[in-house]
Protein backbone atom coordinates (compact mmCIF):
# COMPACT_ATOMS: atom_id res chain seq x y z
CA UNK A 1 0.00 0.00 0.00
CA UNK A 2 1.36 3.35 -0.87
CA UNK A 3 0.58 6.03 1.11
CA UNK A 4 0.75 9.37 -0.31
CA UNK A 5 2.40 12.37 2.13
CA UNK A 6 0.40 14.69 3.43
CA UNK A 7 0.89 18.66 3.41
CA UNK A 8 2.83 19.51 6.53
CA UNK A 9 1.09 22.76 8.42
CA UNK A 10 3.85 24.62 9.00
CA UNK A 11 2.10 27.47 10.17
CA UNK A 12 0.93 25.45 13.01
CA UNK A 13 4.40 24.29 14.07
CA UNK A 14 5.29 27.87 14.26
CA UNK A 15 2.21 28.81 16.04
CA UNK A 16 2.93 25.96 18.65
CA UNK A 17 6.74 26.93 18.69
CA UNK A 18 6.33 30.74 19.38
CA UNK A 19 4.47 29.32 22.51
CA UNK A 20 6.94 27.30 23.20
CA UNK A 21 8.90 29.74 23.75
CA UNK A 22 7.55 32.17 26.03
CA UNK A 23 7.81 29.38 28.49
CA UNK A 24 11.11 30.30 29.95
CA UNK A 25 12.25 27.79 32.65
CA UNK A 26 8.97 26.97 34.04
CA UNK A 27 8.42 23.80 35.51
CA UNK A 28 4.91 23.60 35.11
CA UNK A 29 4.70 24.82 31.50
CA UNK A 30 6.96 22.79 29.21
CA UNK A 31 5.21 22.24 26.01
CA UNK A 32 3.11 23.99 23.97
CA UNK A 33 0.48 22.70 21.47
CA UNK A 34 -1.45 24.08 18.06
CA UNK A 35 -4.59 22.81 16.33
CA UNK A 36 -5.93 24.01 13.60
CA UNK A 37 -9.69 24.39 14.21
CA UNK A 38 -12.26 23.10 10.95
CA UNK A 39 -12.52 26.60 10.34
CA UNK A 40 -9.40 27.43 9.64
CA UNK A 41 -8.54 29.20 13.10
CA UNK A 42 -5.53 28.39 15.61
CA UNK A 43 -6.13 27.39 18.88
CA UNK A 44 -2.98 26.81 21.45
CA UNK A 45 -2.46 25.37 24.75
CA UNK A 46 0.24 24.61 27.25
CA UNK A 47 -0.07 21.80 29.62
CA UNK A 48 -0.68 21.68 33.40
CA UNK A 49 1.94 19.74 34.96
CA UNK A 50 1.08 18.14 38.69
CA UNK A 51 2.08 14.87 40.00
CA UNK A 52 -1.02 14.12 40.39
CA UNK A 53 -1.26 13.79 36.19
CA UNK A 54 -1.51 17.19 35.53
CA UNK A 55 -2.61 17.25 31.94
CA UNK A 56 -0.87 17.23 28.55
CA UNK A 57 -0.54 20.39 26.13
CA UNK A 58 -3.09 18.27 24.06
CA UNK A 59 -5.59 18.00 26.70
CA UNK A 60 -5.74 21.43 27.66
CA UNK A 61 -6.03 22.33 24.22
CA UNK A 62 -9.42 20.32 23.60
CA UNK A 63 -10.50 21.81 26.60
CA UNK A 64 -9.45 25.80 25.50
CA UNK A 65 -10.92 24.40 21.92
CA UNK A 66 -14.27 24.16 23.02
CA UNK A 67 -14.24 27.20 25.59
CA UNK A 68 -13.90 28.93 21.97
CA UNK A 69 -16.55 27.06 20.34
CA UNK A 70 -14.21 24.82 18.29
CA UNK A 71 -15.41 21.32 18.31
CA UNK A 72 -13.78 19.84 15.10
CA UNK A 73 -10.29 19.97 15.00
CA UNK A 74 -8.01 18.70 11.71
CA UNK A 75 -4.17 18.82 12.25
CA UNK A 76 -2.48 19.19 16.16
CA UNK A 77 1.22 19.27 16.88
CA UNK A 78 3.19 19.87 20.37
CA UNK A 79 6.36 21.50 19.96
CA UNK A 80 8.98 21.56 23.68
CA UNK A 81 10.29 23.83 25.58
CA UNK A 82 13.96 25.18 25.42
CA UNK A 83 14.36 24.46 21.25
CA UNK A 84 12.97 20.87 21.57
CA UNK A 85 10.80 20.93 18.48
CA UNK A 86 8.29 18.91 17.81
CA UNK A 87 7.40 15.95 20.31
CA UNK A 88 4.81 13.40 19.48
CA UNK A 89 1.92 13.01 21.72
CA UNK A 90 1.90 10.15 24.48
CA UNK A 91 -0.12 7.45 24.66
CA UNK A 92 -3.08 8.71 26.75
CA UNK A 93 -3.40 11.93 24.32
CA UNK A 94 -2.98 9.24 21.27
CA UNK A 95 -6.29 7.38 22.48
CA UNK A 96 -8.17 10.71 23.81
CA UNK A 97 -7.41 12.65 20.35
CA UNK A 98 -7.95 9.02 18.70
CA UNK A 99 -11.66 9.24 20.72
CA UNK A 100 -12.35 12.88 20.14
CA UNK A 101 -11.48 13.40 16.64
CA UNK A 102 -11.16 10.19 14.83
CA UNK A 103 -10.50 11.54 11.90
CA UNK A 104 -7.19 14.41 13.22
CA UNK A 105 -4.12 14.49 11.95
CA UNK A 106 -0.84 14.77 14.42
CA UNK A 107 2.33 16.62 13.29
CA UNK A 108 5.43 14.61 14.15
CA UNK A 109 8.87 13.83 13.93
CA UNK A 110 11.77 15.85 14.03
CA UNK A 111 13.62 18.51 11.67
CA UNK A 112 13.81 17.43 8.10
CA UNK A 113 11.63 14.09 8.80
CA UNK A 114 8.81 16.37 10.61
CA UNK A 115 5.48 14.90 8.82
CA UNK A 116 1.40 14.35 9.24
CA UNK A 117 0.14 11.27 9.95
CA UNK A 118 -3.47 10.17 10.92
CA UNK A 119 -3.53 10.02 14.74
CA UNK A 120 -4.77 6.11 13.89
CA UNK A 121 -1.89 5.60 12.51
CA UNK A 122 0.15 6.37 15.70
CA UNK A 123 -2.49 3.33 17.53
CA UNK A 124 -2.23 0.55 15.86
CA UNK A 125 -4.78 -2.09 16.85
CA UNK A 126 -6.83 0.81 17.95
CA UNK A 127 -9.55 0.51 21.06
CA UNK A 128 -12.14 2.28 19.97
CA UNK A 129 -14.22 3.57 23.06
CA UNK A 130 -17.09 4.04 21.14
CA UNK A 131 -17.54 0.46 19.90
CA UNK A 132 -17.51 -0.91 23.09
CA UNK A 133 -20.86 0.98 24.50
CA UNK A 134 -24.06 -0.24 25.01
CA UNK A 135 -26.17 0.83 22.41
CA UNK A 136 -29.44 3.99 23.62
CA UNK A 137 -32.10 2.73 25.26
ZN1 LIG B 1 0.03 13.46 26.60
Amino acid sequence: MTTHPHPVDHELVEAAARVARTLGRSENHTMAAAARAHDGRIVTAVNAYHFTGGPCAELVLIGAAAAQGVHALDTIVAVGDRDRGVVPPCGRCRQVLLDYFPALRVIVGAGDRVRSVPVADLLPESYVWADHQLAGE
